[in-house]
Parts: structure tokens; C-alpha cells; sequence
């Protein structure tokens, strides 16, 4: 059976503890992750520490940045390894993973090494009394050791998104990825390795939140920041921790992501988008669309045409060639998403399509469920409050657009919104209004790495994206010269 290791200092390192990964397709387990300890965890921040007083913290930016331009070329070059793993620990389909996760792994490292490359000090000149002047010259340096706490839903593609402005801004990391999902961020490790980053500037240890490596990052004093990906209750968790020595924390958190649909939208589009935008990564992705609120006069067809697609869309095992959704990621959470379909029912929704588990064939251990579509809940419904993070969402109608904004501000969350309307005047009042980092109108998902990415309210804390995670990454200075 397969290992997961450790990464520390630059060598792969067992541990006695380990845990079983399981394949959410089958149901078996298919390898062993060791956890780490808190003395793994400390030898991983303490070798992070050297090497930012060491061979990172000396090297040239250009040829830190090459080195992070060579780790995207051999992600590239190993693609089909880490869409092996990808897959193994999440069970989505090959089609998704080979375009979304593995690819967008690697362009996060050019991505924050293009920027990191235009990335210049400030001077600013001051005439003084004495007539001598002055010259302050504002400054960034990188923070220290960061650690970073990812969840499993986009595991690479998710790390990266930290790991590449982290080092690139000229950081070390200790990374701990989700429980669920451990294996292509040992994988990055051998990638390191190859092209020649120093030793214990990537470590990764493996284990879990409370009383595990998570903790104990956390707890960590020479940690100098925490940036997290995962819950919302998880973040006020760690939020708390690092209030002990004021670490800086950047969080992105869970959502509760309302759709908007107009009258005057393409419709068809608007089913299109909404079933991407609430059935992709079987509804795992933080952006995903859960309340979808439909102008009444196209209420019913809008929901005749939702269900129809999502009745339409094929379940199946990763490598099939027409799987639209793989399993969800583990049997804990196919029961939480299973407890929501009982809620929903008990509390008075109608089922529209799915609504229930599938048996994919051939496939009897694996954790399936269909894509759900329900009607006449409330917005006071924990079905339509709380997020469930499948493939589920809840449609509504609404007669204004102000009881529409309303709606989709009627949550403690604010991650994103997609609003559908071919009326450019109200695209711009809409998606002004609603409370949520990414507002998008007639798509979803539509990325440019280096626009702000973050959530409001419950859903984060800071933005990270372009010049945005270089201000989360760095320490600004001002050294004054009086002349
Ligand atoms: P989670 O909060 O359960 O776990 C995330 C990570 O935190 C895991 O590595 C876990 O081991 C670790 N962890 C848990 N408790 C900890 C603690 N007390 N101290 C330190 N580490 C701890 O989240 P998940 O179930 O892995 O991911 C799903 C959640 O992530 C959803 O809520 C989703 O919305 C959110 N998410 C948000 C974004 C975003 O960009 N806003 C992106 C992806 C996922």
C-alpha cells in the first residue's frame, strides 16, 4: 500500500502514527498518511526558519523567481502523476481535475512570479528646516515563516494559490493540506526538490485540526502568519489561537452563494451558468451557487429547465469519458449532505431532481449523490441558511429587484453572487449592492489571478490575488535618511 510522507528540511519523513486515505470512488483504502507530530511540526518551522536566514533569504529575487517558474514547468511536465493523486484522493472526474486543479497548480507559480518580478521599493523626498532634505525609502520583506492550512475540495490548485505568492514574495512555509486529500502536496515536495529550491522552504506535514499538526502550527510562536482555507467555524477556531501573539491571519471561509436570475436574461444561458455554478466539483467548491432567487414570471420554466439539466447530468467513476460528477469526497461528508436532503424535506421543500444517493454501476462503495433542486422553503430554512457543500440548491422566486438584492444579502455569509440580466444599468446597481467579494454577471467562476479574491462577513478575512496576497506576504518598511 501507498505512503504519504512528510516533507521537512528537504527529506521525506515518516512517522509511526498513520491514518487511512480512503478512495472516495470505492470506498477503500488505498495508502497510509503519516501524521505528524509536534515535534515534526516544530522540526519543520525550525528548518523554514533557517532557510529564510539561509540559502532563501540570500538568494537573488530573479533567481527565486526562476526557480518558481521551474516548479510550474514540472507540474506540467508531471501532470499525469498529480492527476493521479488528485483524483485518487478526491474522486472528480479526470476531465475537471486535468483542467481546473493540476493546470491551475502550475500557473499560480507563474502567475505570482511575473508579479513578484514587477515588484519595486517606493522613495519619497523631503525638504527639511535645515535645508539638508531627507529621502524615506518604503520597502517590502517577507513576513517570516508562514504556515498554511488548506481544505480538500481544490487541494493543489488551493495550496498554490498560497504557497506560490508566499515564496515568491520570499517566505518559507510549513504547508498542512486536508486530512482528506494529503498526497499531491508531498508530490509538490519531489517537484521542489528537483529544480532546486533550497531545503526547508516547502515543508509539509500531515494530520488533522484540533490536537494535530493543524494546532500545532497554529500554536507555533516562530509561525509569523496563518493563512487558511476551510470553514468558517474552523476559522474563528484558529482566529482565536493566533490572538495569543497577534499572528496575521488570512482567511477564506465557507459561503452561502445566492444566484440572481432577471426576467430579461438569457434563460437558457442562466440554467447553463447555474448548473455550473451549483453542480461543479459535485457542489465542493466555495463559490458554488446554493440559493438561487428567479424573477416570478419565469419561475416555473426556470425551474422546469434546472431540474431537467441537473436529471441530465451523469454520475459516474473519474476516467469515465461522459462523467459530468464524480462522488462526493468521503463518507463523513456524503452523510452531512444526506442529513440536508432529509432537513430539506422535513422542512417542507419540494424536490425538484435528485434529492437522494446514486449507485453508480460497478461502483458499490462509492459516496454518489444526485444533484438536488428544491422550491418552497423560507429564507429562515437551515436548508437555505447554512452551507451544505454539495450539489444542492434551493430556488425562489421574487417580484423586485429589491427584494432580490435583499435576499441575497439575507445571510452571514458574503463570498460571491452570480447575477444573470442582460441589462448592463442593473448588472451595475445589482452587483454593486450585494454583499460579497466576487459579484458575477451572466458567468461564474470567471478568473483573473490577479483581481482580489476574498469573502465578506462570515466568509473571510483580507483578499488574496495579485498585488493583494504580495501586501498579505510582506512586511512594509520605511528606513528614513536624513541627507
Ligand atoms: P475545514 O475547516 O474542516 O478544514 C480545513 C483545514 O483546516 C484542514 O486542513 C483541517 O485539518 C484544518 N483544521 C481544522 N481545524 C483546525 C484547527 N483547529 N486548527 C488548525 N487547523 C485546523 O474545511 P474543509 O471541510 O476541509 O473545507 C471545506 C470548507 O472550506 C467549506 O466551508 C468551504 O466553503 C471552505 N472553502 C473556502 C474557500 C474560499 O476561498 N473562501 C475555498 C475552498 C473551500
Amino acid at each position: 500500500m501507498d505512503r504519504v510522507d512528510l516533507l521537512i528540511n528537504g527529506a521525506f519523513r515518516s512517522t509511526s502514527r498513520r491514518f487511512p486515505l480512503v478512495n472516495p470512488t470505492t470506498g477503500e483504502t488505498v495508502a497510509e498518511v503519516c501524521e505528524a507530530g509536534a515535534d515534526d511540526v516544530d522540526d519543520a518551522v525550525q528548518a523554514a526558519r533557517a532557510a529564510l536566514a539561509g540559502p532563501w533569504g540570500a538568494m537573488p529575487v530573479a533567481e527565486r523567481l526562476r526557480l518558481l517558474r521551474a516548479v510550474a514547468d514540472e507540474v506540467d511536465r508531471r501532470r499525469d502523476a498529480f492527476l493521479a493523486l488528485e483524483v485518487r484522493d478526491t474522486g472528480k472526474p479526470v476531465a475537471f481535475a486535468g483542467t481546473v486543479d493540476i493546470p491551475r497548480g502550475a500557473a499560480n507559480f507563474r502567475a505570482f512570479a511575473d508579479m513578484l518580478a514587477g515588484q519595486h521599493d517606493e522613495a519619497y523626498h523631503q525638504d527639511t528646516a535645515d535645508g539638508r532634505g531627507a529621502v524615506h525609502v518604503t520597502q517590502r520583506r517577507p513576513v517570516g515563516v508562514v504556515g498554511v492550512i488548506c481544505p480538500w475540495n481544490l487541494p493543489l490548485l488551493l495550496m498554490t494559490w498560497k504557497v506560490a505568492p508566499a515564496l515568491a514574495a520570499g517566505n518559507t512555509v510549513v504547508v498542512k493540506p486536508s486530512e482528506e486529500t494529503p498526497s499531491t502536496a508531498t508530490l509538490l515536495g519531489e517537484v521542489m526538490r528537483d529544480v532546486g529550491v533550497p531545503d526547508g522552504v516547502y515543508n509539509v506535514v500531515h494530520g488533522f485540526g484540533p490536537g494535530s499538526a493543524g494546532e500545532a502550527i497554529v500554536q507555533h510562536a516562530d509561525v509569523d502568519a496563518i493563512t487558511f482555507t476551510g470553514e468558517s467555524a474552523t476559522g474563528r477556531a484558529i482566529m482565536a489561537s493566533c490572538a495569543a501573539d497577534l499572528k496575521r491571519v488570512s482567511f477564506e471561509l465557507g459561503g452561502k452563494n445566492p444566484a440572481l436570475v432577471f426576467a430579461d436574461a438569457d434563460l437558457d444561458e442562466a440554467v447553463a451558468g447555474t448548473v455550473r455554478s451549483a453542480f461543479s466539483n459535485c457542489g465542493q467548491i466555495c463559490l458554488c451557487t446554493e440559493r438561487v432567487y428567479v424573477e416570478r414570471s419565469v419561475f416555473d420554466t426556470f425551474v422546469a429547465k434546472l431540474a431537467a439539466a441537473a436529471d441530465a447530468l451523469v454520475l459516474g467513476p473519474p476516467e469515465g469519458a461522459d462523467t459530468d460528477m464524480g462522488p462526493l469526497v468521503s463518507a463523513v461528508h456524503r452523510d452531512k449532505v444526506v442529513s440536508y436532503l432529509d432537513l430539506a424535506v422535513a422542512e417542507g421543500a419540494q424536490v425538484h431532481a435528485g434529492g437522494r444517493v446514486a449507485e453508480v454501476a460497478g461502483f458499490p462503495g462509492g459516496f454518489w449523490v444526485r444533484p438536488t433542486v428544491w422550491t418552497g422553503l423560507g429564507q429562515q430554512a437551515r436548508t437555505v441558511r447554512e452551507e451544505i457543500f454539495g450539489p444542492v440548491c434551493h430556488v425562489t422566486p421574487f417580484d423586485t429587484e429589491a427584494e432580490a438584492v435583499a435576499l441575497a444579502n439575507d445571510t452571514e455569509y458574503g463570498l460571491c453572487a452570480a447575477v444573470w440580466t442582460s441589462d448592463v444599468r442593473r448588472a451595475h446597481r445589482v452587483g454593486g449592492a450585494i454583499d460579497a467579494g466576487m459579484v458575477w454577471v451572466n458567468t461564474w467562476y470567471l478568473r483573473d489571478l490577479r483581481t482580489p479574491f476574498g469573502g465578506m462577513k462570515a466568509s473571510g478575512l483580507g483578499r488574496e490575488g495579485g498585488h493583494y496576497s504580495t501586501e498579505f506576504y510582506t512586511e512594509l518598511k520605511n528606513l528614513c535618511i536624513k541627507l
